[in-house]
């Protein structure tokens, strides 16, 4: 496995890999690797002739100070993932080498990254599409693999990619979860266990929701209730926003057609985000 620190040298890998016939497939992510991150590695082994992991902790798409200083990292353990995993290239660039002096270009990715997380979070996702459209690069690939645990990220990357024509193949694999149903994050690991443990309320909240909807008409300010009153029933939970929305588009649900319901909430000072296209949703 090669450990690469910039972009030349990662493009003309790239390169290579596509002289010799075969597709590159990418998974960016921000390290403290964990079984959601795995999940997205196995499929583009699976499916791709090469894959790159990318580890980069992007400065610029956090509003949050403290959150980027007491952000996880644990290179030595990705590292060893990526190889057991059968990664092909770590692309590991420093933030002087993503952000030389003078570098000034931003991605604004317009009205959809500026609801939602990008209302509560200003700047998050200019900061994300700049950082993803670097990355995309820097390593050329065929293919980039995302979580939908970050719906709308997701969703802006997929506007940015056919807004730029940049020709790479988006496909985002499904929200992996602990057993009882937190959705795996980085951040998980600095919540403490009261919180830990409290911060399951918000998968509760969202089958709530998925359950007041299956089978019955239900008006969107009823949907969220049900999803806002479970999230109450836990008092160490505090709930940024409950939205409900076109799963592709993002634009408020009007109580016709596919839903998603998105949720932020805070437990301590560590702020989690989960969702479920609810529409979709077969369980009990
Ligand atoms: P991050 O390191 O948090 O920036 O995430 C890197 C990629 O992994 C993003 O595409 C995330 O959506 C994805 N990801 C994070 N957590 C999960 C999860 N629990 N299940 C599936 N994908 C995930």
């Amino acid at each position: 496995m090669e450990v690469i620190g910039d972009p030349d040298s990662m493009s003309s890998w790239s390169r290579s890999v596509h002289r010799r016939g075969d597709t590159v497939g990418f998974v960016p992510t921000m390290g403290a690797l964990h079984d959601g991150h795995r999940s997205l590695v196995t499929e583009s082994t699976a499916r791709c002739g090469a894959t790159v992991v990318s580890i980069f902790v992007n400065p610029t798409q956090f509003d949050d100070r403290a959150d980027f200083e007491n952000y996880p990292t644990t290179l030595e353990a990705d590292l060893d993932v990526c190889r057991a995993a059968g990664v092909d290239a770590v692309y590991l660039p420093s933030v002087e080498v993503m952000y030389p002096p003078g570098s000034s270009t931003t991605v604004d990715p317009g009205p959809i990254g500026a609801v939602l997380e990008g209302r509560h979070r200003p700047g998050h996702f200019t900061g994300v599409a700049t950082v993803v459209v670097k990355l995309l690069g820097a390593v050329r690939p065929d293919v980039a693999y995302f979580g939908e645990k970050d719906f709308q990220q997701v969703a802006v990357l997929r506007r940015v990619v056919a807004d730029l024509d940049l020709g790479v193949r988006i496909v985002a694999l499904p929200t992996v979860r602990e057993p009882d149903g937190l959705a795996m994050s980085s951040r998980n690991t600095r919540l403490d266990p009261a919180a830990r443990d409290a911060a399951t309320v918000i998968h509760r909240a969202l089958l709530a929701g998925a359950r007041s909807l299956r089978g019955a008409r239900i008006a969107p300010a009823d949907l969220i209730g049900a999803i806002e009153s479970t999230l109450a029933t836990e008092p160490l939970c505090r709930t940024d926003y409950v939205a409900l929305v076109d799963p592709t588009t993002l634009v408020p649900w009007t109580g016709e057609g596919p839903v998603a319901a998105l949720v932020a909430a805070r437990f301590g000072d560590i702020r989690l985000i989960d969702n479920m296209v609810l529409s979709d949703w077969t369980g009990d």
